[in-house]
């Protein structure tokens, strides 16, 4: 394994006093990863940097043609002080799917794993300690050749940058209201909805600056041929509990395969809860909804774990779930993530990555 230099930072940043007011992304700590590839060389010179302004290149490909993938992982404060992270190589095998789609460089799974457990390490004492809070980690990818052709990039900057978050659920538990969106669509089959690539998410702003105009707080994403199936929420994918069974769209392409998605069904079918992975519609949803069979609902991702869903949209139909209040199931993955996250429960999986053990 290639050596990674460290350049501590000569004056540190104040570390934020009050953890409830953290909120998401908005502070980044006193470091950064950075890493550069070529053609010729592949992945060299990685290192640990003080936090700081990058020079690119005004004509840089990144910038005009969106050769951009990111992951997004967290480092908790387990409850005896311990720092994990949940799956990171899971998040690392996705950005090279991302890489392949965007015909960007791989990287070595366990190196970047590596180089970001050294950063968690680094940065340590900026891992948060309040209940729910955490580090938010970001690795990314940028295409960095100055060159005005559609053509693939010859050189890429892998970077890693951490950012400490307050908890999302600091009033407790609330469940959402989502609004199925029928005209715009955020990918389609072929495409790259499966990726982490920024495209996807300048793709998707306008449908949610829509919805939240409407008093929502995100948008449920229909198939882009048909208008018709259930993609996913967000940054979400998302789960329906029909009579006892739990439903979420297959992976088909243009869905984004999340690790909280994969985690939950893995629980699921460890509890022996009926779970299938299909097509499934929004007219679906609504029949099950007036039949009194739409037991809950919720969003999986890494920012909220378990996100529930008391109401949902499409057109004029309002489907109130569950009374607006969290269900047995959403409740009951929550508190088993989570508490594998903080090493609260024991961890039968081997999910759980410990920084600095070795
Ligand atoms: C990141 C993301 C998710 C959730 O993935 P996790 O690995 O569970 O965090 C779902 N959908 C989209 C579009 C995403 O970007």
């Amino acid at each position: 394994m290639q050596d990674i230099t460290i350049q501590l930072a000569r004056t540190l940043k104040e570390k934020p006093k009050d953890e409830g007011a953290l909120g998401f992304g908005k502070l980044f700590t006193d470091h950064m990863f950075i890493m550069n590839y070529s053609t010729d060389k592949g992945w060299f010179d990685p290192r640990i940097v003080p936090y700081g302004p990058i020079s690119l290149d005004p004509a840089a490909t990144c910038l005009h043609y969106g050769q951009l993938v990111f992951e997004g992982l967290k480092a908790y404060r387990a409850a005896d002080g311990r720092i994990v992270m949940f799956r990171p190589n899971e998040n690392m095998k996705r950005i090279n799917r991302s890489d392949d789609r965007l015909c960007m460089p791989e990287v070595d799974v366990d190196f970047a794993v590596k180089a970001i457990e050294r950063l968690v390490e680094v940065e340590k004492d900026w891992v948060p300690t309040s209940p729910g809070t955490s580090l938010y980690i970001r690795p990314y990818i940028i295409s960095t050749d100055a060159f005005l052709g559609v053509h693939p990039s010859s050189t890429y900057q892998f970077m890693v940058i951490l950012s400490p978050v307050g908890s999302y659920y600091p009033e407790g538990i609330k469940p959402i209201r989502i609004y199925v969106e029928n005209e715009l669509v955020r990918s389609v089959k072929g495409g790259t909805g499966f990726t982490k690539c920024a495209g996807n998410y300048a793709a998707s702003l306008k449908g949610q600056v829509q919805a939240e105009e409407q008093g929502y707080s995100q948008v449920l994403w229909l198939d882009g041929v048909d208008r018709k199936y259930i993609e996913e929420v967000g940054s979400m994918n998302v789960f329906f509990v029909l009579d006892g069974e739990v439903v979420t769209p297959e992976l088909n392409g243009s869905i984004l395969p999340g690790i909280t998605r994969d985690s939950v069904l893995q629980l699921l079918r460890s509890w022996d809860v009926p779970v299938s992975e299909r097509r499934l519609s929004v007219q679906e949803l609504v029949d099950a909804h007036n039949a009194g069979r739409l037991d809950e609902a919720f969003g999986t991702g890494t920012a909220a774990v378990i996100s529930p869903i008391g109401e949902l949209t499409w057109q004029d139909t309002h489907m109130h779930i569950n009374n607006g209040e969290i269900g047995p199931i959403s409740q009951r993955l929550y508190d088993e993530i989570s508490g594998i996250q903080t090493c609260t429960r024991p961890d039968p999986f081997g999910w759980i990555y410990e920084v600095g053990k070795d």
